[in-house]
């Protein structure tokens, strides 16, 4: 398995409206699009960063993962995402290496990219993504 790079950290946040000064005014950045993702109940808005981006997630329902997660937990980093080159090879790998997944298949998140996510037990806690865009 080949991971190229950090491709994005994925921030929980109440609103991205209410936060969006702070990373475009005050940090500089710009935002470059935002996203609805139906299934995953996701609002999300996407900051590059040099070689990577920050990736705000807001909730469009009060059942869905990223509302759950704040309850628990608050705002905060939810989850970092690798870029690979081959997720399937990728999710083989760690598969056959015994390491619990979330998705056993990829799907498809913001932009288009082949996603599939880690579950945190197998990770120390951290909720890792693997990303493949073409
Ligand atoms: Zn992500």
């Amino acid at each position: 398995m080949k991971l190229i790079k950090i491709d994005h950290l994925g921030v929980a946040v109440n609103s991205i409206e209410g936060v969006k000064n702070f990373w475009t005014d005050i940090l500089g950045l710009k935002l470059v699009g935002c996203e609805t993702v139906a299934e995953q109940k996701v609002c999300t808005g996407f900051f590059p960063v040099g070689e990577s981006e920050i990736e705000l997630l807001e909730s469009t329902a009060p059942d869905g993962p990223i509302a759950k997660y704040i309850e628990k937990k608050g705002e905060g980093i939810q989850h970092v995402a690798f870029r690979v080159e081959n997720i399937e090879e990728a999710l083989a790998e760690l598969k056959q290496k015994g390491v619990r997944l979330i998705d056993e298949k990829p799907r498809i998140g913001a932009g288009g990219a082949k996603i599939a996510f880690l579950h945190p037990k197998a990770t120390s806690g951290v909720l890792v993504e693997l990303c493949e865009r073409s």
